[in-house]
């Protein structure tokens, strides 16, 4: 499962940063997702449950997810669009010879202590 490695390791990444600032409660966590992350957001709030549980600081934390928009960079014309509308083809000038800039991170936005 894909969104349990996940929550693993964003588990592990706030411990480890509680851990570093005296932290010892965790209210919420804000995590940005990219939209073609291929991570299914349900997915990920029910593994976090089971997840933070077994946490000291995470218990009972509340998970908040912001998905991020995915642009892709066309390395021909040197525009950029919506990675969701036109997938690998650029619209404007049709070549494929494009690059995603980003929407396939997963990273910690914001972290709230209690
Ligand atoms: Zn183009």
């Amino acid at each position: 499962m894909h969104e349990l490695g996940i929550v693993t390791h964003v588990i592990r990444t706030i411990e480890e940063t509680c851990t570093d600032n005296h932290l010892t409660r965790v209210g919420s966590v804000t995590l940005q997702i990219g939209e073609v992350s291929g991570i299914v957001p349900s997915y990920l709030t029910d593994c976090w449950k089971w997840a933070a549980d077994k946490s000291e600081v995470l218990r009972g934390s509340e998970l908040k997810i912001e998905m991020t928009e995915a642009i892709t960079d066309c390395l021909d014309c040197g525009k950029n669009y919506r990675t969701a509308d036109y997938g690998k083809e650029c619209p404007f000038c049709h070549s494929t010879n494009t690059v995603l800039n980003h929407g396939t991170e997963c990273s910690i936005k914001e972290i709230f202590a209690e």
